[in-house]
């Protein structure tokens, strides 16, 4: 099932995605207390076209925690070593925006905004210390994920929470398919198109560290909560990485998808104030 979050006619709901229609669930218009449920409402007779609903972020996840480096080619453009083991970060949930948004800011903020197109996993059940072959069966479904990042902040700092953190600098969506629908999370397409240029064209099948190591690992050092977000790296191709680097200038649009979810399209603008 593909679960979007949308308003339609000033009210929020949750509803069930099939082609190009939404079918919206009954009584449900957050992700997190069905996720914290266990059970999917049933979805009701009505049937909306998508391109007549407003999509939100299909969830405000309690945490979101990110992997860096995590694709070998990515830390080799950026000119990092490779990880011994997954090396964690967080954004914090207001960055998160929806779908065909804008992504903003100030170029007193930053001047040299990137891309990174990711799986992102959404948890379904409480987990610590869960062994890496369990691992799989604490995810409720997997969205996508574009980890903005302003790469003079995080050049300039020891830690990365500013530079990915900035709001609007998290676009997710365009909804959350749950995990019966993909069979082999290392096995998805990614791409990341700005304008009409591909800029990321990879596979999941490049993480160095898998989705069940990272879960298992993430619940050795802290609980996983039922709808905490897991951001699971990005692969080659960001601007950073170009000669001369390329970074994301207002007016761009940037749509990044991942094989099996779909396509997340925002674009940008630059307040010179
Ligand atoms: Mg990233």
């Amino acid at each position: 099932m593909k679960i979007a979050r949308f308003t339609y006619q000033g009210a929020l709901h949750l509803g069930d995605v099939v082609g190009d229609y939404v079918y919206p669930f009954a009584g449900a218009a957050d992700l997190l207390p069905v996720i914290r449920s266990g059970q999917l409402p049933a979805r009701s007779e009505t049937q909306l076209a998508l391109a007549d609903v407003q999509l939100t972020a299909p969830l405000f996840p309690g945490k979101v925690i990110a992997v860096g480096r995590n694709y070998a080619e990515h830390a080799a453009e950026l000119g990092n070593a490779l990880p011994e083991k997954p090396l964690l970060f967080a954004k914090l949930p207001s960055s998160i925006t929806a779908p065909d948004s804008l992504i903003a800011w100030r170029t007193a903020q930053s001047q040299q905004v990137d891309w990174e197109c990711e799986l992102a996993v959404v948890i379904g059940r409480r987990a610590r210390n869960v062994p890496e072959s369990a691992a799989l069966e604490v995810i409720f479904g997997y969205t996508v994920a574009n980890d903005v990042s302003a790469r003079d902040l995080q050049k300039a700092e020891p830690q990365w929470l500013r530079a990915k953190s900035l709001d609007t600098f998290c676009p997710l969506g365009p909804w959350v398919v749950t995990r019966d629908e993909i069979a082999d999370p290392q096995a998805l397409a990614l791409r990341t198109v700005v304008n009409d240029t591909v800029m990321q064209n990879s596979s999941t099948a490049h993480m160095i560290f898998k989705v069940a190591t990272l879960i298992a690992y993430c619940s050795q050092q802290f609980t996983l909560e039922p709808g905490d977000l897991l951001l699971t790296g990005t692969p080659a191709g960001v601007g950073s990485g170009m000669q001369p680097p390329r970074y994301l200038q207002d007016g761009d649009v940037v749509t990044v998808s991942v094989e099996g979810i779909g396509a997340l399209r925002n674009t940008c603008r630059v307040l010179t104030d």
